[in-house]
């Protein structure tokens, strides 16, 4: 099956906005096995988009448009997809009814042309928008089928997770299904060298290689009937990778580092108190993003001069003269010290030069060193990160965050 992606509005031509809705269809419909050929984008102009429609639908089996759904004059797919397969609209009456309810559930005065949104192809599938007011819709004709979702992000995303994703993989529909495991601490070459004896056999699953921002993703991806048998040829290769990779598997999917740190930290009552300098507060920020932590995270400082960090956290005077803030030393002191004041059962520290300036050949942007403390004491790690500012500062959280995972997985 072939699929198309059109991206409807004159925001996304005029470079207003970035069209992240064409990535993420391309995403989920290549993991569900769906060629996409092609992506095109069109402003809110009927002829330019019945020439769009028309040339998709020449050369594509589905096409999934997203945008133009609005209630406004400008918002023209679903007349668009009427003339295309030459259908009247027709009102579909429980999209009808939730516009309404939406509309008296939040108080507001409906406006005469809301209900112009519950007007679909006659015949269409119709699909509730959880998040918004706007439905969407499948209409076939033929072999072909159009399926228009609203623009807004998290409008569409939920609409393709809950009805558009369904619809898709009807029964008898061979399926691809996926499984992501995130590796942090080794670069591609080296993943690729320690899994090389199960990349060279792979058929089905497949396994892809992806690099992210500072971390790897192994992609396992089978082509089976339906999601168990999926899951059942998956399995096993998700072992395999497991009994070589070990811990530098961090999580899965979605699921970030924060989150797996976090949850470790619930999970094994224990806690943690973090002392930054370069990073600014941003390993305590990310583990406060996790629901859940309060009871882990016990306080956060930010000790960006080196005034701070001997008045907060007691690092010596003669430790800063003598090494210097950013140091092995000095890190080791930030992490005792804390440990100390905090009570908590790990203290994270960061020190560095996160640049541009305040480089020196000893010293150049992009040292950093982590601390970390528990009932053992204090040790240290050297970075150098390569990159500017944020890079060198989001590597450090994570190397910070990766450290105390470790620590927390060997417990
Ligand atoms: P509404 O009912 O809110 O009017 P709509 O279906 O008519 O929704 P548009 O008016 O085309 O959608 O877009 C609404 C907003 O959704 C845009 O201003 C933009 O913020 C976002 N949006 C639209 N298309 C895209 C896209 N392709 N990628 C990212 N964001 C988009």
């Amino acid at each position: 099956m072939i699929a198309e992606i059109l991206s409807v509005g004159t925001e996304l031509l005029l470079g207003d906005i970035v069209d992240t809705n064409s990535q993420y269809l391309s995403q989920k419909l290549s993991a569900m096995g769906i060629d996409v050929y092609y992506r095109s984008c069109v402003g809110d102009n009927k002829l330019r988009m019945m020439d769009t429609l028309h040339l998709a639908l020449s050369r594509s089996d589905i096409v999934l448009i997203t945008g133009g759904l609005g209630p406004t004059m400008d918002d023209i797919t679903r007349e668009c997809v009427a003339e295309a397969f030459d259908l009247p609209m027709e009102q579909d009456v429980i999209a009808a009814e939730m516009i309404r309810a939406r509309y008296s559930k939040t108080g507001k005065q409906m406006p005469d042309n809301a209900l112009k949104q519950a007007y679909v192809p006659q015949g269409s599938v119709v699909f509730q928008n959880s998040c918004g007011t706007a439905p969407g819709s499948a209409t076939q004709k033929g072999d072909k089928t159009i399926i228009v979702m609203p623009g807004p992000p998290h409008e569409m995303h939920a609409m393709f997770e809950e009805s558009v994703q369904p619809y898709l993989l009807h029964e008898d529909m061979e399926t691809i299904h996926s499984r992501t495991l995130r590796i942090f601490g080794v670069g591609e070459p080296v993943l690729e060298e320690k899994i090389r004896d199960l990349l060279i056999v792979q058929t089905n699953p497949t396994i892809g290689i992806y690099v992210g921002f500072g971390e790897a993703r192994i992609r396992i991806s089978a082509k089976a009937k339906n999601a168990d048998e999926a899951e059942a040829l998956i399995a096993p290769v998700a072992d395999a990778l497991y009994a070589k990779l070990g811990d530098l598997i961090y999580g899965e999917g979605e699921t970030t580092m924060a989150e797996v740190v976090a949850n470790l930290l619930i999970d094994k009552n224990k806690t943690v108190a973090t002392a930054e300098s370069c990073t600014g507060g941003m390993i305590a920020s990310a583990l406060v993003g996790v629901p859940g932590v309060s009871q882990s995270f016990m306080e956060g400082h930010v000790t960006y001069s080196n005034e701070a960090k001997m008045r907060i956290l007691g690092v010596k005077d003669e430790t800063l003269a003598a090494h210097g803030a950013v140091s092995t030393q000095t890190a080791c002191e930030m992490a005792e010290g804390l440990k100390r004041i905090s009570g908590a059962d790990y203290a994270l520290s960061v020190t560095g030069i996160a640049g541009p300036g305040g480089g020196t050949p000893e010293k150049p942007v992009g040292l950093v060193y982590i601390g970390f403390c528990d009932e053992n004491g204090p040790v240290a790690s050297k970075y150098l990160f390569d990159g500017e500012r944020q890079r060198v500062r989001q590597l450090s959280m994570l190397n910070a965050l990766n450290q105390l995972r470790l620590a927390l997985q060997k417990n």
